[in-house]
């Protein structure tokens, strides 16, 4: 079974001007579909293994072949982390629900889980993704991986994410990540993060 493509949610200008159509497009059409065509190459040689979902490759990574493991963590890890992120995002979706709840209880309000994701997003050094999770606790965390690497990996959940790579802001950001950071948080898919969120804690 060779991974595809999913398809976008919305059109490419659906997140406009907040992230541009030429970024998405870009993102989704040559990124997203690399880590895909790069996942499919490295599982030619293990036709066991394509038959399992991306998630599952990642849950565990030390069950893979040691000669196509990083590439599994990378392009997996790339394919897992983007379908996730079209996903949560929408334009207009105020938060709302459980997750705003749990939100305002582990962080002390919502504007201080806005300062402290933003702040750890804006801190990552590199390539990597701000995300908040459901911890192996069951409790929310704001955490950053570097290069694709899943929390899944972690053994946590993703419920929101920032893809922070210069690819996904640098044609209309340029160096300025914080505005891309700030653009954002009119992007979140509220909906969809409480549905993560609650499927996370079954
Ligand atoms: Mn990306």
């Amino acid at each position: 079974m060779l991974h595809l493509l999913p398809k976008l949610p919305y059109s490419f200008d659906a997140l406009e001007p907040y992230i541009d159509a030429r970024t998405m497009e870009i993102h989704h059409g040559k990124h997203h579909q690399a880590y895909i065509d790069k996942l499919n190459k490295a599982l030619e040689k293990y036709p066991k293994l394509q038959n399992k979902s991306a998630e599952e490759l990642l849950k565990n990574l030390d069950l893979i072949p040691e000669d196509i493991r990083t590439a599994v963590r990378n392009h997996g890890g790339g394919h897992v982390n983007h379908s996730f992120f079209w996903q949560i995002l929408k334009k207009g979706v105020e938060p709302s629900g459980e997750i705003l709840k749990a939100i305002n209880k582990k962080f002390k309000g919502f504007d201080a889980f806005k300062e402290e994701f933003s702040s750890k997003a804006v801190g990552l050094f590199g390539s990597g993704w701000c995300w908040l999770v459901l911890n192996e606790k069951g409790e929310l965390e704001i955490i950053t991986t570097p290069n694709q690497d899943s929390p899944i990996s972690q053994n946590k959940i993703p419920v929101l994410g920032i893809d922070v790579w210069e690819h996904a802001f640098y044609l209309k950001y340029q160096n300025r990540k914080q505005e891309y950071i700030d653009a954002f948080w009119n992007v979140v898919n509220w909906k969809k993060v409480n549905d993560n969120f609650l499927k996370a804690k079954k």
